[in-house]
């Protein structure tokens, strides 16, 4: 007998692999939805909010409070977490869909963009990514060794990352001590003896790509002064004409910012955060380990709004005692389901997954397994309502799962994997967190490895 989908009767079924922004945003638009729906979210990690957690820095706690949204929605009758469950290892797409109508994607983009050069993967050459996720504690790249006795740390690219990662190198033991980040990240970093922090842009002032709150902390760093050559704040006239377009507000208080720094006068801290334009790196060099960057000047070209970076040919060498990659995400294929290889995404049309020009039924992504590593946390509202509104409208179309016993799930998870964890374990853990961070002045002292979490559950 064919059942109707999303009724009392038999709500809809759903399954979201990854419990980050996107995948919490996806899981609201289901639950507030009128159609009664079941929710269960899975996550390789055992601990719930992907970025948030492991991606926001930790000096930026007020971003982290989305937190308590994504809460109020894990409390929502039909809701369920799977921590500690990979989607793809433990248990194979095709074994999971049968116990679910539909399937979201929200697992994010986990690895990074390569930048092509010689000497990319020389010791002392880290992506931004695996140093952010060992600053935060990421179960996955706690035992990731960096070496902070050298002087000079050249990090490549503009973006928010970068600006986080340079900050973060930029700030004194005393600036981090109340944030939650990892202790074992703390202690190194107190020992650094980092003194210049080079953030390498290969376009203009006008064209950076972080936002301006997150270069402007850089203006009223404890130890850290921002150095900003006035010279590079003479800029092209398409890019003049960039910054009289009132729509790129961004860009305009970002050059506002700059040009602020580049004058600023204070050069007396101990540390010094230089921002450098118009330079790509074309080689990486070392005896064994990084020594120097080599960069090569560019100038801009093409239109307004649409310049790229053209290099000179005129080269210069920028001596690194450690360097890191900062060049955006990139997502990774999953098992069983087509990619995007150009694009590091899953094909989909407005969330809907394509096989060639094929919808595959019951399959959906948000994200930026959906569109690629961009934009901000809320960013990931409206994305996911538009999957979920697809995957709603195309319930009467799908195929009705083969069974819904959650117990043979869990069943088949515990041989898999020994240990889940529920959302109710998670909030123990959140709470001894949180304890544990009161003792150090903290907003919490995170568990860093599933053997701690299991133990205290
Ligand atoms: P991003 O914003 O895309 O920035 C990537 C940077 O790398 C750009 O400066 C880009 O330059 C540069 N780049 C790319 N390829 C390069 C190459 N081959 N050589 C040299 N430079 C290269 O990426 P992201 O910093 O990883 O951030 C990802 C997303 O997360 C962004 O939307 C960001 O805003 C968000 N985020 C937000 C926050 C926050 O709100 N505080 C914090 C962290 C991340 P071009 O501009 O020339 O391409």
């Amino acid at each position: 007998m064919s059942e109707e989908l999303g009724t009392n009767q038999r709500p809809l079924r759903v399954a979201i692999i990854g419990s980050g922004p996107s995948g919490f945003y996806a899981a609201d638009a289901l639950l507030s939805s009128q159609v009664p729906v079941r929710v269960d979210m899975f996550d390789r990690l055992p601990s719930p909010y992907g970025l948030v957690r492991y991606g926001v820095a930790p000096d930026h706690q007020k971003i982290k409070n989305v937190i308590k949204v994504y809460e109020r929605i894990a409390e929502k009758k039909g809701f369920a977490f799977w921590g500690n469950v990979n989607v793809g290892r433990d248990i194979s797409l095709g074994e999971l869909k049968r116990f679910f109508d539909a399937v979201i994607l929200a697992y994010g983009a986990e690895t990074d963009k390569k930048l092509g050069i010689p000497g990319e993967d020389l010791p002392g050459s880290h992506t931004a990514t695996e140093f952010v996720a060992w600053y935060n504690g990421h179960p996955d790249y706690k035992d990731r060794r960096f070496d902070l006795s050298g002087e000079v740390a050249v990090v490549i690219g503009q973006g928010n990352v970068a600006v986080d990662v340079c900050r973060i190198l930029c700030k004194t033991a005393d600036e981090l001590k109340t944030t939650d980040i990892a202790g074992y990240a703390l202690d190194l970093l107190a020992a650094s003896r980092v003194k210049e922090v080079h953030m390498i842009g290969r376009r203009g002032p006008a064209q950076a790509a972080f936002t301006p709150v997150e270069i402007d902390e850089f203006g009223d760093l404890g130890d850290c002064d921002p150095v900003v050559d006035p010279r590079d704040m003479e800029i092209n006239e398409a890019s003049r004409q960039e910054l009289s377009d009132p729509a790129n507000v961004h860009a305009i208080k970002n050059f506002e910012i700059l040009k602020k720094l580049s004058s600023s006068a204070s050069k007396t801290k101990r540390k010094k955060f230089y921002c450098h334009f118009l330079r790509s790196p074309v080689e990486i060099v070392g005896q064994g380990k990084v020594q120097k960057v080599i960069l090569e000047k560019n100038r801009l070209e093409g239109e307004a709004g649409r310049q790229k970076a053209k290099g000179t040919g005129d080269k210069e060498e920028l001596a690194s005692d450690i360097l890191f990659r900062s060049v955006g995400y990139r997502g990774i294929p999953m098992r069983g389901l087509p990619f995007n290889e150009e694009k590091g995404i899953v094909p989909n049309s407005q969330g809907r997954v394509m096989e060639g020009n094929q919808v595959l039924a019951g399959f959906y992504a948000t994200g930026w397994i959906k569109r690629g590593p961009s934009g901000v946390i809320g960013t990931n509202k409206a994305d996911s309502q538009e999957t979920v509104k697809h995957l709603l409208e195309d319930m009467p179309q799908l195929q009705p799962c083969e069974s819904q016993d959650m117990d043979a799930l869990a069943r088949l998870l515990l041989e898999k994997k020994g240990r889940v964890i529920s959302f109710a374990d998670w909030k123990k853990i959140d709470a001894v967190e949180m304890e544990r961070g009161k003792c150090l002045g903290k907003p919490r002292e995170k568990f860093v490895s599933l053997q701690e979490i299991v133990a205290v559950l």
